[in-house]
């Protein structure tokens, strides 16, 4: 949305394509719930940059190879410039066999599921008692928070945060941690700790618990602090290895390799050893990132979307899509945000890289020769015809306006639909609602 309001406010027509009717991606369905002040923050703001006359939206049209409009398709618009803005929509998985069984998930959908996205909202995410995280970053920790507080019919007793490397290599911000350290047992970190001293220590790691408390859990600092249930608890050097089922398909045990940390480079790494260990568990999430969308068919380098190496400038953040076979810049192709770097950086950090991104795009397309880029109704005409049942500037703001009504009469201070189909009958109720309303008035007009 941010690179889009600087390329509209640089004078150009910009063509938003959306695969989810409603704006907004992670800010809107991955953020924290009830981080209300926040979201109404960028709501608002992606409510103005919609608004910007220039602005035009097709919403609930994935874009890519391996979706109804492809790459081709989107060419044929004959569009000066692209930025691809579509985040990392791959889930990071570990490869392990017996990944699909039920009770298995990658964090960013069950986070989409608890974010009322479609179709994630009406998919099963069901968890049981005892619940494994694999990750210790933010991600893992909004999660928790969830599980142990605010989820509705929550049934955990236990989240288990299981993480390759130590506590020193903890992601999660301070900040976040403190919305769930009261459901730190101040007696099973201590153990937890002493268990992995000796190999932290062989990196010069002191992880004594007055040093991680201080760190990471401050709660446990205070001597009258009493920690309740449910649980958080934390397996640190552990890498999964298996994962086992129970007769109805749900996962019921993890396997995991006891690490050893070394340095290498400077850097702490997790080297798995030959114990392993069998974790009871009905519930296993995965938080250690996401994965650029491959079915959207841009050329893949080793991170992701491939971009410009520059090896003179490697820490140089690039934004032109590159093509490996070639060798060659893609002209007028870029890619922004989590696109450009999956699972890096919160909203600021997204925003500033579409912005950059989007200044590069701007310079390109004032040097190009003009693509004689299709109109928004010859666009839509095209989409439409390719049986694509777009959501329209207009749509959103009647959505917008029934979802305040219902917020009105549920007396909630905010609501939204999650599921497609409520939403388009939303829209043509509104729609047909509009259409009475006028031709009402138009009743009362004297006869021409
Ligand atoms: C669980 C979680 C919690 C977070 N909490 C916070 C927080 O509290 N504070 C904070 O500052 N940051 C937070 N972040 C980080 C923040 O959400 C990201 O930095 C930011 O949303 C990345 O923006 P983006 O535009 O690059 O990608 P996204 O937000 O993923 O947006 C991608 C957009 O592209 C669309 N799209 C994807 N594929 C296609 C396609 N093929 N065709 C058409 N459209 C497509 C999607 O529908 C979406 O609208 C959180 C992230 C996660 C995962």
């Amino acid at each position: 949305m941010f690179a889009a309001r600087q390329v509209a406010l640089a004078g150009f027509d910009v063509f938003l394509f959306n695969r989810d009717i409603k704006p907004g991606g992670l800010a809107e369905y991955g953020i924290y719930p009830i981080k209300d002040k926040m979201k109404f923050g960028l709501r608002k703001q992606f409510a103005q940059v919609l608004n910007l006359p220039n602005m035009h939206y097709f919403g609930h049209v994935q874009v890519g190879d391996g979706y109804e409009v492809t790459l081709s398709d989107l060419d044929a618009m004959r569009p000066a410039a692209i930025i691809f803005a579509c985040g990392a929509q791959g889930a990071g998985k570990l490869g392990l066999p017996e990944e699909d069984a039920k009770g298995v998930y990658a964090a960013k959908d069950f986070v989409y599921h608890y974010n009322q996205l479609p179709p994630y909202a009406s998919m099963d995410f069901s968890t049981g008692k005892k619940v494994a995280i694999i990750g210790q970053g933010n991600v893992a920790i909004d999660i928790s928070r969830w599980l142990l507080r605010d989820g509705p019919n929550r049934k955990t007793e236990n989240v288990l945060v299981i993480a390759r490397r130590g506590p020193f290599e903890i992601k999660a911000d301070q900040k976040e941690i403190a919305y769930t350290d009261q459901h730190i047992s101040r007696d099973e970190l201590t153990a937890e700790l002493a268990r992995i001293k000796e190999r932290c220590a062989v990196c010069g790691q002191d992880v004594s618990p007055e040093k991680i408390f201080e760190l990471h859990f401050r709660h446990l600092l205070d001597p009258e602090f009493a920690s309740v249930e449910p649980r958080l608890s934390f397996r640190f050097l552990s890498s999964p290895t298996a994962i086992l089922k129970d007769a109805n398909g749900r996962i019921s045990q993890i396997e995991v390799a006891e690490n050893d940390l070394v340095l290498r480079n400077g850097s702490t790494v997790a080297v798995p050893t030959k114990d392993r260990v069998i974790l009871d568990v009905d519930t296993l999430i995965f938080a250690i990132g996401d994965k650029h969308d491959v079915r959207l068919g841009l050329p893949m380098g080793p991170d992701g979307y491939a971009t410009e190496p520059d090896p003179a400038q490697p820490n140089e953040p690039h934004f032109e899509v590159w093509n490996p076979e070639s060798g060659r810049v893609i002209q007028g192709l870029y890619v922004v945000g989590w696109a450009r770097r999956a699972s890096t950086g919160l909203v600021g950090i997204a925003r500033h890289d579409g912005e950059v991104g989007a200044s590069k795009a701007i310079e390109y397309v004032k040097n190009a020769p003009d693509s004689g880029t299709m109109s928004e109704m010859e666009i839509l005409a095209e989409l439409r015809k390719m049986g694509q049942r777009v959501v329209t500037k207009a749509d959103l703001a009647l959505l917008g306006s029934v979802e305040e009504r219902e917020a009105k009469q549920r007396n909630l201070t905010s609501f939204k639909f999650s599921d497609d189909e409520v939403m388009f009958k939303a829209i043509a109720e509104a729609k047909e609602q509009m259409k009475a309303g006028r031709s009402e008035e138009s009743d009362l007009l004297p006869a021409s």
